[in-house]
């Protein structure tokens, strides 16, 4: 039995309970647009009435901040769980969170709530994600019962060689190709924006970013850990007059309680507001992007090498956001849906969940369970490595890497009686693999990224993951506009020749692991996702089969320590990993050198519990804790 119960006065007969969005005519999705222009019309009236601006952010209610003397925005309450009814929000941050449960409240939808959370996440946590960045969506629409994703990935500049990232035949150093014009693709966060909102949106984009641009106008209070991710880049925005004058005070981080404010970005969202994304793609903002890439604001006494991008205007204008097919697998009796390529995250999460589908996990003790999941994620990286790349520019065996025989297959390799195979494992042959793959180490990670996942009163679901690559990205904000232009082109490989070299419109591969459950009767189970490079992957492997097969509330899956390994000889692990444990995986050979410096992973998500109950769960501790907010809290 699951730990988090609906109180007993909320609970209903299960024959009586309704199914969620199957007694609706019409999309829940687009139905919802109708509740929400009523409202929206109605809070109009009301605001004009009493003279007030019509949807000042955070001005009422438990979740949302309010405005000091000087209108600065107070971080509404911060909390990891949150148990209720009628919609939820889970962000990495407590004004995000409160941006997407204000949007539900006002009648939008979940898709509606995930792109102001997220708009929210590019002012109040700028070094992780932003309009500067891309990313992907994973979207259940309740009343149609499908999943659809969509890649907003950022894109190499038309211009760009194969060999963009050599010189001499050598590769760029990683900290020269990041901060640098080359790294830079062209950002897709807005473009996922229109797309989603054009399928699915019930608010016009101005009234979701509202709420982001009074906070990036009025300022919002800092915290320990936006200090700390603005001294991780101290050296490099010094570098740069436009991140200077942007994110430093004093050519310092800012005060952890003081208060920020990015006016620039409050203008940037201001445009888009006012002239759609077009301001971003064609407008003005587009030739900032285009001179801050081509000629980087370098400060004077820099020492640097920035080398310059290759974005043209065109390239923007060209960009698209693009409906992908997501992947799915069924694990247990459950569905597993992720985001297909470029992505390598559903391919890869779902291969290993397919290995592990031969074990009885449940039954297995602690070890044996770390054990297996090692195991499997070597495997499936060690395929990921061959085979993942931009699905227009090479064949990605979707189908063969997903398939029951191939995970069978790759089963074998296990040993029996356990023992830890040598690593880096070899790749397999999935069907329809074409034949001139090569195995690439999979890069380390690095942390940055934010997920957020949204449901609504009609049961749709999202879970949002975006990124501008680094934590700070590239560096290099765009100059007068407020936002870091992301590093995400260093996520292709250096050489030329394979599935995830660089090229001209293409998009690097991507460890972006959104995940959408659906329980054995195709009602949504849980929706989840993590920043963290390639251990996105491994982390949300870990909370689904803490999920399905050890049978943790969604706060515990998230909670429960991690480890991983990426077909290295090393097997990472957090501190918190029982010693217990440690030494059992060790005597199966396993390398368990010194746990991670960082927490692996950054998770949230929602569960959803009998009666239409709803569990939004956060990080607890794990950099700073994340915030988990529900519509209709219900009261113990
Ligand atoms: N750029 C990485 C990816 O798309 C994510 C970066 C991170 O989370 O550290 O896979």
């Amino acid at each position: 039995m699951r730990g988090y119960r609906l109180p007993h006065h909320r609970r209903v007969e299960e024959d009586l309970a309704p199914s969620r969005g199957t007694d609706m005519s019409g999309s829940a999705l687009r139905r919802g647009r109708l509740l929400a222009l009523l409202v929206m019309a109605l809070t109009l009236v009301v605001a004009l009435a009493v003279g007030a601006s019509p949807a000042g952010a955070h001005g009422k209610g438990d979740g949302d901040g309010d405005k000091d003397d000087h209108g600065a925005v107070h971080p509404p309450d911060k909390q990891s769980v949150a148990t209720g009814y009628g919609g939820a929000v889970t962000t990495l941050d407590p004004y995000a969170t409160a941006a997407g449960l204000e949007v539900l409240e006002k009648g939008g939808n979940a898709v509606d709530a995930a792109i102001a959370a997220s708009a929210m996440l590019g002012v109040t946590r700028p070094y992780d994600g932003s309009i500067g960045g891309g990313g992907f969506f994973l979207i259940y629409d309740a009343e149609e019962d499908e999943v659809a994703s969509i890649d907003a990935r950022e894109t190499a500049p038309l211009a760009t060689p194969p060999t963009v990232f050599l010189e001499n035949g050598q590769p760029i150093p990683y900290d020269e190709r990041r901060v640098s014009g080359l790294s830079q693709g062209v950002p897709g966060l807005v473009a996922g924006w229109e797309l989603a909102l054009e399928e699915y949106g019930t608010m016009p984009l101005h009234k979701l970013l509202q709420p982001a641009r009074v906070v990036a106008e009025r300022g919002f209070v800092v915290d320990a850990e936006y200090v700390d991710r603005t001294e991780d880049n101290l050296e490099i925005f010094r570098d740069f007059t436009s991140s200077t004058e942007t994110f430093l005070v004093d050519g310092a981080a800012p005060e952890e309680g003081s208060i920020f404010r990015n006016p620039d970005l409050a203008r940037t969202y201001k445009l888009i507001s006012r002239e759609g994304p077009d301001a971003f793609y064609e407008g003005e903002i587009a030739e900032a992007i285009v001179d801050t890439v081509q000629e980087p604001p370098v400060a004077e006494g820099a020492t640097r090498n920035v080398r310059p991008g290759l974005m043209e205007l065109e390239d923007l204008d060209d960009y698209e956001a693009k409906w992908r097919e997501p992947t799915e697998v069924d694990y247990r009796d459950h569905t597993v849906f992720g985001m297909g390529p470029p992505s390598s995250g559903g391919t890869t999460v779902g291969e290993a969940l397919n290995i592990l589908e031969g074990y009885e996990l449940s039954e297995l003790p602690e070890h044996d369970v770390l054990h297996l999941l090692v195991e499997a994620e070597a495997l499936a990286f060690a395929d990921r490595g061959k085979y993942l790349g931009d699905p227009d520019f090479v064949d990605v065996p979707v189908e063969g890497l997903l398939s029951q025989e191939f995970a069978d297959e790759r089963r074998e390799l296990i040993l029996e009686p356990f023992a830890a195979t040598e690593k880096p494992v070899p790749a397999g042959t999935p069907e329809g693999a074409p034949d001139d793959g090569v195995v690439l180490a999979s890069a380390a990670a690095s942390g940055s990224t934010m997920h957020l996942t949204t449901t609504d009163r009609w049961g749709n679901v999202v879970a949002l993951t975006f990124t501008i690559e680094e934590i700070g990205g590239s560096g290099i904000a765009v100059d007068g506009y407020g936002f870091l232009l992301n590093n995400e082109l260093t996520d292709f490989a250096t050489d030329p020749g394979l599935a995830n070299s660089p090229d001209g419109g293409k998009r690097p591969r991507s460890s972006i692991s959104p995940t959408i459950v659906l329980d054995p009767d195709g009602e949504p189970f849980a929706a989840y996702g993590s920043p963290g490079g390639a251990t996105i992957i491994t982390t949300v492997l870990q909370v689904t089969v803490n999920l399905i097969d050890l049978d943790m509330a969604l706060p515990d899956a998230i909670a429960a320590p991690r480890l991983n390994n990426l077909n290295s000889e090393n097997t990472n692990f957090e501190a918190s990993l029982p010693v217990a444990a440690q030494e059992a995986l060790k005597a199966y050979g396993h390398n368990l050198p010194a746990p991670t410096e960082d927490p692996i992973g950054n998770v949230n998500g929602i569960e959803f519990l009998d009666d239409d109950g709803l569990l939004g769960a956060a990080e607890p501790t794990r950099f700073g804790g994340g915030s988990a907010l529900v519509l209709e809290p219900w009261a113990d």
